[in-house]
């Protein structure tokens, strides 16, 4: 996860290749998280589906690992809540719980407008640069929703780098990628997944200016309008409303 002394290596690989976006974040990560990083990856674009049999040697021979860094990644996954250990049984691709959705998104409610604020604080302009160089890319016509999705993830990471705070950044990361999950098996279904990607603009512009107040406030709207698609076309496939918690 980036950290202060991370964010400057993620400006020398963002000069080495400022086109290739998928890079941007990286910087030396130990075998274990490289495979937590491609296992979640695989979970929430569903390639592992939910109630799926996860096998260790598969995923050896797919990532070409070793059992140890794998087995660690498998344990992170299952403390994660995006595996399940049964015992005698093994281990299964968790599955979707509808009612936390809603608990998902009144988290990120609170604590992206939070990591916001701080970042209007401790951000710098090269963050802001980065991100309108994310946002140029979710202009380009011919978008698919699975690609603004990933710019949508892309821009919320510069927020939650530049806030400056890993405890926040690696709880918002893991809630992000569990609704990323969701969005995957709903993709379809959500009309105006371009919509809600055009409203970084203003959370950008906000960022610019160091308004702190302004920022919070179209977080919390942005978090609660992408809740309102998901749980719309949720809803729309399953034939009845979700519930929203009092
Ligand atoms: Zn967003």
């Amino acid at each position: 996860m980036p950290t202060r002394t991370m964010r400057h290596l993620t400006v020398v690989i963002y000069q080495q290749s400022m086109s290739d976006m998928s890079t941007v974040n990286s910087a030396p990560i130990s075998l274990a998280e490289r495979a937590y990083d491609e296992i979640r990856r695989m979970i929430i674009r569903l390639d592992m589906a939910p109630g799926d049999v996860v096998r260790e040697a598969d995923l050896q021979a797919t990532l070409e690992m070793s059992r140890t860094p794998i087995r660690e990644a498998l344990q992170r996954l299952a403390r994660d809540h995006f595996v399940t250990v049964i015992p005698r049984r093994g281990m299964f691709v968790s599955a979707i719980e509808f009612d936390e959705l809603a608990m998902l998104y009144e988290t990120r409610a609170i604590m992206e407008p939070y990591a916001a604020r701080l970042a209007t604080q401790r951000g710098t302009d090269r963050d802001w640069a980065e991100m309108a160089d994310v946002l140029a890319e979710t202009a380009l016509p011919g978008k698919r929703p699975g690609e603004l999705l990933e710019l949508d993830r892309q821009c919320h990471e510069i927020i939650w780098r530049a806030s400056a705070n890993r405890f926040l950044t690696d709880t918002l990361d893991t809630l992000y990628a569990q609704s990323d999950r969701l969005w995957h098996m709903y993709l379809a279904d959500v009309h105006d997944m371009a919509h809600a990607v055009d409203e970084h603009a203003a959370i950008h512009a906000a960022l610019v200016d160091g308004d702190a107040d302004r920022v919070a406030t179209l977080i919390e709207g942005h978090v609660n309008s992408f809740d309102a698609q998901v749980r719309s076309a949720v809803a729309a496939r399953l034939g009845t409303p979700i519930s929203t918690p009092a």
